[in-house]
């Protein structure tokens, strides 16, 4: 029998409302044990063991608690202590802590992620079969080599392709343009494809020897959008911008400007793009050669937030970063 290690760190899975049907509720109240005494047959898919490494709602998920988990399992991993980690972990910051993981540990090992829609004392409350279903996955050979998975509503989804589109559907996940890495049915899994981009070893990014990392702000791009906030996160010592840009990943003229002070003073700017969906390309519409700028590729903001951060680590100038974002 596989060993999967459990790894909770709160999030709605672990939310407790005042009744079944009550829309409010607090996050991260329901205890690692409780998680797993609430999942009929959990025990009888891996040997399992449960770990509390935090109880936060995933919007208080930071950049220590990514050098934490990211070195508990390579811990874990490194020891032989388990065949595979699940995460419960809150969906709203679940496909940055995931495409973190992908991309540093070095395991060929399953790191499967998972959550809920619906708080644990929800009628209808969906944690209980994502629980089961991301067990499964964990202690799946087939699961090793395919990086971080994202399970949740039946679907398995690569880290680095999953996004979070609907705040309260439970079919909120989707990854948009390579589409679904896998299906889960009551624990039996099926695989659609393996992710092509490198990632766990294949990836040049690993937490040795990091105790931080540096700050990456992002900006949201819109009609009329002002120069000044530009300015105002490399004041406040932003090392690295993301911009979820407008289409293609544009920005007004006075930004792109400002922006351009900003890589004249050693930041590196990414262009994501505020779409859901398509390819930032390089010089379509701004001039990325003359301005200094990254073109993000396929990784939306967030996602280019812990690449670009995990770059900037490792020293990476401006062409650097933006061959690794045609990469990873
Ligand atoms: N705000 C919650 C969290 O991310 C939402 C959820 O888990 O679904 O922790």
């Amino acid at each position: 029998m596989s060993r999967v290690h459990l790894l909770a760190t709160g999030g709605t899975i672990a939310g407790k409302a005042g009744s079944e049907v009550d829309p409010g509720y607090r996050s991260g109240e329901v205890a690692v044990e409780g998680l797993i005494d609430a999942v009929p047959g959990l025990r009888a898919l891996a040997q399992l063991r449960g770990e509390q490494v935090a109880q936060v709602g995933s919007q208080d998920m930071n950049d220590a608690l990514w050098l934490l988990l990211a070195a508990r399992i390579d811990a874990l991993f490194g020891a032989n202590e388990a065949d595979g980690i699940v995460i419960t972990h809150g969906t709203d910051t679940v496909e940055e802590t995931g495409y973190f993981l992908h991309l540093v540990v070095k395991s060929p090992r399953p790191v499967v992620l998972t959550g809920a829609m619906r708080p644990a004392t929800a009628l209808s409350a969906d944690g209980p079969l994502n629980l089961y279903n991301a067990v499964a996955v964990a202690a799946d050979p087939a699961a090793r080599g395919r990086g971080a998975i994202v399970v949740l509503n039946d679907d398995l989804h690569c880290a680095r392709d999953v996004t979070k589109a609907s705040t309260t559907d439970v079919h909120t996940f989707i990854s948009p343009g390579p589409g679904l890495l896998g299906s889960a049915s009551y624990g039996r899994i099926r695989y659609f494809r393996q992710p092509p981009h490198p990632h766990s070893a294949a990836s040049e990014f690993s937490v040795d020897g990091l105790e931080r990392l540096p700050r990456v702000d992002i900006l949201y791009a819109h009609a009329n959008m002002p120069a000044d906030l530009v300015r105002a996160s490399v004041s406040l010592g932003a090392r690295g911008l993301v911009v979820a840009g407008m289409g293609n990943g544009n920005v007004s003229t006075d930004a792109a400007s400002a922006l351009a002070e900003a890589v004249r003073a050693g930041v590196v700017v990414v262009r994501s793009s505020r779409g859901l969906s398509g390819d930032v390309g390089r010089n379509i519409e701004l001039d990325d050669d003359a301005l200094g700028l990254v073109a993000a590729d396929q990784l939306n903001p967030q996602k280019s937030r812990v690449l670009l951060q995990l770059c900037l680590a490792r020293g990476m100038g401006r062409g650097a970063v933006q061959e690794a974002f045609f990469r990873y």
